[in-house]
């Protein structure tokens, strides 16, 4: 076969590019990202070799060989795992893009790159980083069990095309020959290249060895020395996991971290427990301390990477912990599973559902005890996870409460910059308070301003402030110690008996001219009613109960998503003098004019007052001058 020429794709390229020109400070993460690929091909020929004992092709010594050629200035890293045929070659190292590729593009172009190279740590682009110290990179594959003039030798420039063609290879696996550029020939040097993998790579539970000079005692001549090449394994493949937790240092915890989740921040919180008895296994837990960029995206991929009895079996086991703790990163290693697991096995297996409950109690346990113990640090990851871990209300039913417990809100009365707990708000409830109230708000002070606090402020009954997007349909109808949570922008509310009475009498009194304000507005809103939460402002919009939130509305059509148009209602304040000198106009003339304009003028300011602008500005406008025209006159 001769040597094809292809071009990556678009999106690969894109990330070439940024590659090769990045100012990221750790470049040498590609050898962990090379190391780490070698060891997945291993991984995976090994998790082969169970059921398909060809391609072991007689020797299962699986190693990583780094070796280092001062003459060439190559750098290669070679390994016995499962290698790739002409198809996977093309596919892997240059058309299908990795998983996150997308999102990583454009967050970057959201932030500046060149300001936040440790993206690129983050989001750990694999193969792709070697252009960072490599300007020609070589691949020879060859798929273990295929024959040995099968194999396939990929090259690239990083410029935007790559060429294969078909070569020979004894051995099974992968060589990656980097061509280091002169700037990077540090990487020629044995003593950086062993330091680098003690750094990101001393776990990997495959030998990584290369030949390294020594010099011993010569055997022909007694008293000289001369210098030979053996082979030394660097890493002490140390399955951290299935230490003790007194035996391992923070340090190790940090970088093994570092190495499963490619993230460049230390973990907040380590999680390392074995479990016996029903079920045996063993689990490394991280809770990170920053959040991944990615990690609203709807493709996040999460979940511990799966073990069996040491063998890894996937990378992101879903089925191990539930969605609103996917920030979570880590490893399980069971003993009872079935080395040859498959998803659909992994999907109502009853030892996996024991895992997933006892991680899940395990991390929530440990939030608990950070929100007790290190209340600071909590705030911190509070403020990272927040969001997510919410969503647990709604789909985690028998956790809901202690789901809830954990969750801190600022309200209209926490001090600036602190936050108060649902069990705080409910032992501080007032006399005669029976449900939970908060506003929704696109900000903090957004929220905090409302003009529908007011009646709340005045009776001391406080507000929680939501201004996460999810929060509305998290909290709109959950139950918190028997106390239901209420928008106060939304259905009816009263709060005071009394009141309620008096509102009875004032609008059987004002029912025609409720009756007008309605018939007027009919295309605008769905009713008109007496509020009983408003004080010194005349009226307001309100959500309809079960209808979507206002500032919710406004939120998700700026994010420029279809709402329909749901009509509000309309509540007027029975106290407000406004609303007896309408009366007064209405009895003089229920037909005029003046009277109509002051009922569309009454709208339009309940537009103002939620945020919203008034139907039609110019007319608003218009009719306000003439009012302080005509009263500017009077006096
Ligand atoms: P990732 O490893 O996260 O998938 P990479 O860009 O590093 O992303 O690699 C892309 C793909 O190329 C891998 O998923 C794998 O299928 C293949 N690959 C890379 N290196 C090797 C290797 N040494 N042996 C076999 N396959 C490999």
């Amino acid at each position: 076969m001769t040597s094809e020429r292809m071009e990556f794709r678009t999106e690969v390229k894109q990330l070439l590019d940024l590659m090769i020109h990045s100012l990221y400070s750790h470049k040498e993460v590609f050898l962990r990202e090379l190391i780490s690929n070698a060891s997945d091909a291993i991984d995976r020929a090994r998790y082969e070799s169970l059921t398909n004992s060809t391609i072991l092709e007689g020797g299962g010594a699986w190693k990583i060989k780094l070796s280092i050629d001062k003459d060439a200035g190559t750098l290669t890293i070679s390994d016995n795992g499962i290698g790739m045929d002409h198809d996977e070659i093309i596919e892997s190292l240059g058309t299908i893009a990795r998983s996150g590729t997308k999102e990583f593009l454009e967050t970057l172009k959201r932030v500046d790159a060149k300001d936040n190279p440790e993206l690129i740590g983050q989001f750990g682009v694999g193969f792709y980083s070697s252009f960072m110290v490599a300007d020609r990179i070589t691949v020879i594959s060859r798929r273990a069990g295929t024959k040995d003039d099968k194999a396939i030798k990929w090259e690239s420039t990083g410029d935007g095309t790559f060429t294969v063609e078909e070569v020979k290879k004894d051995s099974r696996g992968t060589d990656v020959v980097l061509h280091l550029r002169e700037e990077e020939k540090i990487y020629l040097s044995e003593w950086e290249v062993r330091s680098v993998v003690k750094k990101y790579s001393d776990f990997i539970e495959h030998p990584i060895v290369m030949d390294v000079e020594k010099e011993v005692d010569s055997e022909i001549k007694k008293g000289e020395k001369v210098k030979i090449k053996e082979e030394e394994t660097l890493n002490s493949m140390k399955a951290l996991w299935l230490k003790d937790k007194s035996e391992v240092a923070a340090e190790e915890y940090n970088d093994f971290y570092k190495h499963i989740s490619h993230d460049f921040h230390p973990p907040a919180k380590v999680v390392h427990y074995r479990a016996e008895g029903t079920s045996e296994f063993a689990s490394l837990m991280f809770i990170p301390s920053v959040a991944p960029v990615n990690m609203l995206y709807r493709d996040f991929k999460y979940g511990p990477m799966l073990y069996v009895k040491r063998v890894r079996i996937m990378d992101h086991c879903e089925d191990l912990i539930p969605q609103y703790l996917r920030f979570v990163q880590g490893i399980v290693d069971s003993s009872d599973l079935p080395l040859n697991v498959s998803r659909e096995i992994l999907q109502n297996n009853r030892q996996v559902d024991i895992i997933k409950n006892s991680l899940t109690k395990k991390i929530i346990d440990t939030f608990e005890e950070m929100k007790e113990n290190e209340y600071d640090e909590y705030l911190k990851i509070y403020k990272e996870f927040g969001r997510v871990l919410k969503e647990g209300i709604h789909f985690d039913f028998s956790r809901r409460e202690t789901i809830a417990d954990l969750l801190l809100f600022a309200t209209t009365r926490s001090e600036e910059g602190k936050f108060r707990t649902l069990k705080e708000y409910v032992d501080d409830m007032k006399e005669g308070q029976d449900e939970i109230y908060y506003i929704v708000g696109s900000s903090l002070a957004d929220a905090a301003n409302s003009p529908y606090l007011e009646a709340f402020r005045q009776k001391g009954f406080e507000v929680i402030f939501m201004t996460d997007d999810i929060d509305d349909f998290i909290f709109n109808g959950f139950d918190y110690k028997n106390k239901k949570f209420h928008s106060i922008t939304r259905g009816d509310i009263s709060l005071d008996k009394e009141k309620t009475v008096q509102i009875e009498e004032t609008r059987k009194k004002y029912e025609k001219l409720i009756d007008l304000i309605k018939g007027t507005l009919a295309d605008d809103v769905k009713d008109v009613r007496l509020s009983g939460r408003l004080t010194d402002t005349v009226c307001c919009l309100v959500a309809d109960e079960g209808d979507l939130d206002p500032t919710m509305e406004r939120l998700l059509k700026a994010m420029g998503q279809e709402v329909p148009q749901i009509k509000r209602i309309l509540e007027l304040n029975p106290t407000h003098p406004l609303f007896s000198a309408m009366n007064k106009a209405f009895e003089a003339d229920e037909k005029s004019e003046e009277l109509k304009e002051y009922i569309r003028l009454l709208y339009d300011q309940a537009l103002v007052l939620e945020g919203s602008k008034p139907k039609d500005p110019a007319a608003f406008s218009k009719a306000i001058a003439k009012l302080m025209v005509e009263n500017a006159n009077r006096s």
